[in-house]
C-alpha cells in the first residue's frame, strides 16, 4: 500500500494498492493479448480514438489539473498548462498515425519498400515531476504506432495516470491497450525491464536509474529510450536585453520548484554585465509568488517530499546571494535560492532538482561555451544575446539536445526533445518521437 500525500499540506489524499511482480506479469499478458487487434485497427480509426482521448482530456482538464496540483504540490496555473499540453500531444499523434510513411528505394530487379511496424508491448516508466505530461509524450507515439502499453507512474504520483486510463476506456480505446500499474520502481519497473514479452522501455527519470534500465534491458535486447537528468546553462551575454533575460531567468529554474529536468540551473553571465544582471535577477526572484498551489496566482509551490527537501538543502553549503521566503506551517517548502558559484562547485555540477540556481561569470564567448559544455549532462539550455550570428554560433557549439535563444521554452508537441551525453538518448515529441516506437521493416518484391 502506498500513502499519497499533498506536499503542500502533508495531508493524506489517497491510499493506493501497489502492484507486485504477479500483477505486472498479468498486465503484460493483457497488453500482449490486446496487441494483434490494436495493430490491426485502421489508421483512421486509431487516429479517431486518440483524438477522442485528447478531447476527453480537454473536457476533464480542470479535474486532471487539480489531481496533479494536489499530488505534486504544483501551482494550479502550471498544472492546467501541463494537462493542456497532454491534450495537444494526443491531438498531434492522432494526426501522425497515417503520416508515419515508409519509403520506396530504387534497386535493381524489383521494388523495395519500407514499413514502420509497431514493436509490441512497451513498458513506460515515468517520474513524479510532470507525471501526466511526460507519460503523454510516450503514450502518444506508442499508441499511434500500434503498440500496447504498460505504464508505471512514479510511486509518489500515480493519481493522474489512473484517471487517464479511465478516460482512455471512455474514449473507446480497447481494454488491454493502455494498462496503468502503480507500484515501486524496484518491483514493477524492474519486472518490466526484465520481462521477455516487453519489447521496449521508454524511461524518464534519473541518470542513475537510467543506467540500471540500460543494463537490465541488455539481457533481452530491449529497445530503450532514456530521458535523464540535466544541469543546463542559461548563457547571458552583455549585449542581451538584460531586463528581459533577468525577468525570464527565475522561471527557467524555479518553475515546478526547480524539479524540472530542463531547469537552467547554471546561470552563466558575461563578466562585464555580471553585477547589473545579478541585481536584476535578485529583484525578479524576489517577485516570485510562492504559496498555496491551489491559488491561481501562485508561481512556486513546495517540493514533492520531505526526503527530497533534505537532498536539495544539502546543496546549499555557503551563504547564498539571495534566499526567498516560504509559507509557515506544514508542507515541504524550500525557498528560491541564488548562489554565486565557481564551475567546479558541487552546486554547479550536480543536478539539484530544486529551486537552487548557481550564478557563474564568464570572460568571453569561448569561455561561455567551455563552461556550458563542462558538464556530464546535455539536455536543454538558453542563450541571451541581441547578436544573431553569435546566437547561432553558440547554439551550434553547445552539446545539448534542446536550446532556446532569447527564451526559456523547451518543449512543444511538434518538436523533438531529448538529451546528449548522460542526459540520455532517443527523441520524444514531434515526428522524431515515432521512431522510438516503431521498427523499420524492409521488403523487396521481385519484378523478374
Ligand atoms: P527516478 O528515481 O529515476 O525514478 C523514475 C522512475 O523510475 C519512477 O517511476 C521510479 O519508480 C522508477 N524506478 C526507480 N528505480 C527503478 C528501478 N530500479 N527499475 C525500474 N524503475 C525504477 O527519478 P525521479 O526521482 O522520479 O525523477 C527525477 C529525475 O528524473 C531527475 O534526475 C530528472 O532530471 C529526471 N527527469 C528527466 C526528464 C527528461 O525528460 N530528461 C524529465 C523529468 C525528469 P518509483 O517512483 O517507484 O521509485
Ligand atoms: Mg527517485
Amino acid at each position: 500500500m502506498s500513502t499519497i500525500l499533498n506536499p503542500a499540506t502533508e495531508e493524506v489524499i489517497a491510499e493506493i494498492e501497489a502492484a507486485g511482480v504477479e500483477e505486472t506479469d498479468a498486465a503484460v499478458a493483457r497488453a500482449k493479448e490486446a496487441f494483434p487487434a490494436w495493430r490491426a485497427v485502421s489508421p483512421a480509426d486509431r487516429a479517431r480514438l486518440l483524438r477522442r482521448l485528447a478531447t476527453l482530456v480537454e473536457e476533464n482538464l480542470e479535474e486532471l489539473a487539480r489531481i496533479e496540483s494536489r499530488n505534486v504540490g504544483k501551482p494550479i496555473a502550471g498544472a492546467r498548462g501541463e494537462v493542456g499540453m497532454v491534450a495537444q500531444v494526443f491531438h498531434y499523434y492522432a494526426g501522425a498515425v497515417d503520416k508515419n510513411f515508409g519509403e520506396t528505394i530504387p534497386v535493381a530487379g524489383g521494388i523495395d519498400m519500407t514499413f514502420r511496424e509497431p514493436l509490441g508491448v512497451v513498458g513506460l516508466i515515468v517520474p513524479w515531476n510532470f507525471p501526466l505530461n511526460i507519460a503523454s509524450w510516450k503514450l502518444g507515439p506508442a499508441l499511434a504506432c500500434g503498440n500496447t502499453v504498460v505504464l508505471k507512474p512514479a510511486e509518489l504520483t500515480p493519481l493522474s495516470a489512473l484517471r487517464l486510463a479511465e478516460l482512455a476506456l471512455e474514449a473507446g480505446i480497447p481494454e488491454g491497450v493502455l494498462n496503468v500499474l502503480p507500484g515501486k520502481g524496484s518491483v514493477v519497473g524492474q519486472r518490466l525491464i526484465e520481462h521477455p514479452d516487453v519489447a521496449k522501455i521508454g524511461f524518464t527519470g534519473s541518470t542513475e536509474v537510467g543506467e540500471s534500465v540500460m543494463r537490465g534491458a541488455a539481457a533481452t535486447i530491449k529497445r530503450v529510450t532514456l530521458e535523464l537528468g540535466g544541469k543546463s546553462a542559461n548563457v547571458v551575454f552583455a549585449d542581451a536585453d538584460l531586463e528581459k533575460a533577468a525577468a525570464a531567468a527565475p522561471y527557467a529554474v524555479f518553475d515546478n520548484a526547480g524539479q524540472d529536468c530542463c531547469a537552467r540551473s547554471r546561470i552563466l553571465v558575461e563578466a562585464s554585465a555580471y553585477d547589473r544582471f545579478a541585481e536584476l535577477l535578485v529583484e525578479a526572484t524576489r517577485g516570485l509568488r510562492v504559496g498555496d498551489p491551489e491559488d491561481d496566482a501562485t508561481e512556486m509551490g513546495p517540493l514533492v517530499s520531505a526526503a527530497h527537501r533534505e537532498t536539495v538543502a544539502s546543496f546549499v553549503e555557503a551563504e547564498p546571494l539571495y534566499r526567498g521566503d516560504t509559507p509557515d506551517g506544514k508542507g515541504f517548502w524550500y525557498p528560491a535560492t541564488l548562489i554565486e558559484a565557481r564551475p567546479e562547485d558541487r552546486v554547479a555540477r550536480e543536478e539539484v532538482f530544486g529551486p537552487v540556481a548557481a550564478l557563474i561569470p564568464f570572460a568571453d564567448e569561448a569561455d561561455a561555451i567551455r563552461i556550458a559544455n563542462d558538464s556530464e549532462y546535455g539536455l536543454s539550455g538558453s542563450i541571451w544575446t541581441e547578436n544573431g550570428g553569435r546566437a547561432l554560433r553558440v547554439a551550434r557549439a553547445i552539446d545539448t539536445g534542446v536550446l532556446s535563444i532569447n527564451s526559456n521554452s523547451s518543449v512543444r508537441p511538434s518538436t523533438p526533445f531529448g538529451g546528449f551525453k548522460r542526459s540520455g538518448f532517443g527523441r520524444e515529441l514531434g515526428m522524431h518521437g515515432l521512431a522510438g516506437y516503431s521498427e523499420v521493416k524492409n521488403v523487396f518484391y521481385s519484378t523478374e
